[in-house]
């Protein structure tokens, strides 16, 4: 390899970590699975040895996207569910095992936004709002060509954005942000709360509803129109007309995608320049992740605001 990033993506269930080169070519990709793993760094900073020592070439810098809380203006994180990472340094870990200090943390929706613009259902676009809907739900914002970051790094925090102000209350304190209607746990919750019974999962709830259950019917089309207020409110701010929509939701199918299409057309529809959004389903696979890490350190366009440790 010639130029190519340490690429490292936080996740629910595993660390993955590969090198990406320029032409944004995954190698080497590895897993740390971090599930009660008292020895997560460690293996960590032992499967970065071995990849560092595989490549050859110029080593650029380390990308880094994660599950949130982030601390950007420190580097550090501390993911969910990974208990054992409060406050987790990540950033100065990276530069001091690798001895690089060019090391990029973004939150994991701004990383799949970003690898979706450059390699996905984003390309050619100059402006695009790219959106995750899984186990909660995310964002990224492209503004005139490269990712738009925001002072402290989170822009595009749209699962929190409240569209019900006497709404039921989120978890992070809020009323009725879009993320208590829309994400996939949440929809499955609803319906639990309505009667529902099936495996607790949104697969689960995405077939119910295709077989004709009514209320999985009802709870993911109001899942949809959350998220779609959620976008069209956005919209209304931006004034752009792309919106890609990814995450394990997402690939639902029709079921989900015809209530999102209804509802975006017809909360848009009462004022003109909102009323043409360009919505795309997200098209990067397995890969993206790791590929929009590595954009991190990578994208030749300059983002604004991301944590750059060798600022
Ligand atoms: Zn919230």
């Amino acid at each position: 390899m010639s130029r190519y990033a340490l690429a490292v993506d936080v996740g629910a269930t595993k660390v993955a970590l590969a090198l990406v080169d320029r032409q944004f070519s995954v190698d080497f990709k590895q897993e740390v699975f971090v599930k009660e793993n008292p020895h997560l760094w460690d293996e960590i900073a032992e499967v970065t040895e071995q990849l560092l020592d595989s490549a050859g070439g110029s080593f650029i810098g380390v990308g880094i996207g994660s599950a949130g809380p982030l601390h950007l203006d420190s580097g550090a994180i501390s993911p969910v569910n990974i208990p054992v990472w409060r406050k987790f340094p990540i950033v100065s870990k990276f530069a001091e095992i690798t001895e690089n200090q060019n090391v990029v943390l973004h939150g994991d929706a701004m990383a799949l936004a970003h690898a979706e613009f450059r390699l996905g259902a984003g390309q050619g676009v100059a402006n695009m709002l790219g959106i995750v809907v899984s186990t909660g739900i995310g964002g990224g914002l492209i503004l005139n060509d490269s990712l738009y970051t925001g002072e402290t790094g989170n822009a595009y925090f749209i699962g929190h954005h409240t569209i019900n102000f006497d709404g039921l209350q989120c978890a992070c304190g809020r009323l009725g942000c879009v993320e208590t209607y829309a994400s996939g746990p949440r929809m499955v919750a609803i319906a639990q709360d309505n009667g529902w019974v099936g495996e607790p999962s949104f697969i689960a709830l995405a077939e119910s509803a295709r077989q004709g259950n009514a209320t999985a019917l009802q709870v993911i089309d109001e899942g949809a129109r959350a998220l779609a207020i959620g976008i069209v409110n956005s919209i209304g701010s931006l004034d752009i007309r792309t919106v890609v929509v990814g995450g394990g939701v997402s690939q639902a199918g029709e079921v989900y995608w015809n209530p999102l299409r209804h509802h975006i057309a017809n909360e848009s529809r009462f004022t003109d320049f909102i009323s043409d959004i360009d919505l795309r389903l997200a098209q990067l696979q397995r890969d993206a992740g790791i590929v929009g890490a590595a954009l991190g350190v990578l994208d030749e366009a300059p983002a604004t605001s991301l944590f750059q440790n060798a600022k």
